[in-house]
C-alpha cells in the first residue's frame, strides 16, 4: 500500500490518464487516487464526521484525532515534526481502512462496492470452471487489524483466493472486513454467474468417476497394507487384518 504522502504525489496521473491536482482534492480523493489504493472506494465525508459510525475506533490507532482531522482535510495550527507528521499520516491510512470496512457495509457503501466489482477491479476467477463464465470476485478480509492481508472471493465455487494483483494483497484485510462482499453477492444474486452442473470438473480415472476424498485415500492405504502384509505372512488377503496405523 501506498501511504507516504509527499511532494512528489501532489501531482500524478489517475488510472484513467487524467492528470490530478491534489490542490483540489480531498483527503479522501487524494487517498484512493493512489497506485494501489484504487481498490478502496471513496468513504462519504457525511459518513466519516458522524461520530457514531467511528465509535471504537479511537482505541484502535494512534494519533487518532490528528489522523481524523488529516482525513477530513481540517487545518490544525501546532506545529508538528516530520516524525509526529509520518506517525499521523500512518495513522490514518490505518483509520480510513477502517472507517472504510464499515462504510461499504452500508447501502451507499455497497453501491460503490458494486461500481468497482462491475469493472473487474477484483479480477475474476482462477477455478478453470469459474473462467468459463468469468466470475467476477469481491475482496475479503478479517474484521481485526493485521490477522490476515486482502483475499478475494468467488460466489460460484465458494472459494477465496490470493489476488493477483500483489498490490491488492498487502492491503490489510480488516480495511475489508469479513462480510461486505458476501452481504452484496447475497443481496445481489445476479451478480453470480451461472453455468451447467456438467461443466464442473469430475475426476476419472481410466474413464471411470473416481471421488478422490479422505475417505477413499484412507481405504486405499488400508488395501494397501492388507495386501503388502498377506505377502509378508504368506496368508490369503482375506484372512489379514491389518493394523489401522500400518503403512
Ligand atoms: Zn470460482
Amino acid at each position: 500500500m501506498n501511504n507516504e504522502l509527499s511532494s512528489e504525489d501532489e501531482s500524478y496521473s489517475t488510472s484513467g490518464g487524467e492528470e490530478f491536482d491534489a490542490e483540489d482534492a480531498t483527503w479522501v480523493e487524494w487517498f484512493c487516487s493512489q497506485r494501489g489504493n484504487e481498490y478502496y472506494v471513496e468513504v462519504e465525508e457525511e459518513y466519516i464526521n458522524d461520530d457514531f459510525n467511528l465509535t471504537g475506533l479511537s482505541s484502535c490507532v494512534p494519533w487518532y484525532d490528528e489522523a481524523l482531522n488529516l482525513i477530513l482535510d481540517c487545518d490544525e495550527d501546532e506545529d508538528v515534526d516530520s516524525d509526529s507528521l509520518a506517525s499521523i499520516e500512518a495513522a490514518a491510512c490505518i483509520l480510513y481502512g477502517l472507517i472504510h470496512a464499515r462504510y461499504i457495509m452500508t447501502t451507499r457503501g455497497q453501491q460503490a462496492l458494486l461500481e468497482k466489482f462491475k469493472v473487474g477491479m477484483y479480477g475474476t476467477c482462477p477455478n478453470s470452471v469459474c473462467d468459463l463464465v468469468k466470475q467476477k470476485l469481491l475482496p475479503i478480509g478479517s474484521d481485526i487489524l493485521k490477522q490476515s492481508s486482502t483475499r478475494v472471493f468467488c460466489p460460484c465455487c465458494n472459494e477465496i483466493y490470493f489476488p493477483k494483483n500483489p498490490k491488492l494483497e498487502i492491503i490489510d484485510g480488516a480495511h475489508f472486513g469479513s462480510s461486505a462482499s458476501l452481504v452484496l453477492f447475497m443481496t445481489n444474486p445476479q451478480l453470480v454467474n451461472k453455468y451447467e452442473p456438467s461443466a464442473a470438473y469430475s475426476p476419472k480415472l481410466f474413464g471411470f468417476r473416481a471421488a478422490v476424498s479422505p475417505q477413499t485415500r484412507e481405504a486405499a492405504r488400508l488395501a494397501l497394507a492388507k495386501r503388502s502384509l498377506a505377502v509378508e505372512l504368506g496368508k490369503p488377503a482375506a484372512d489379514v487384518v491389518p493394523d489401522s496405523d500400518s503403512t
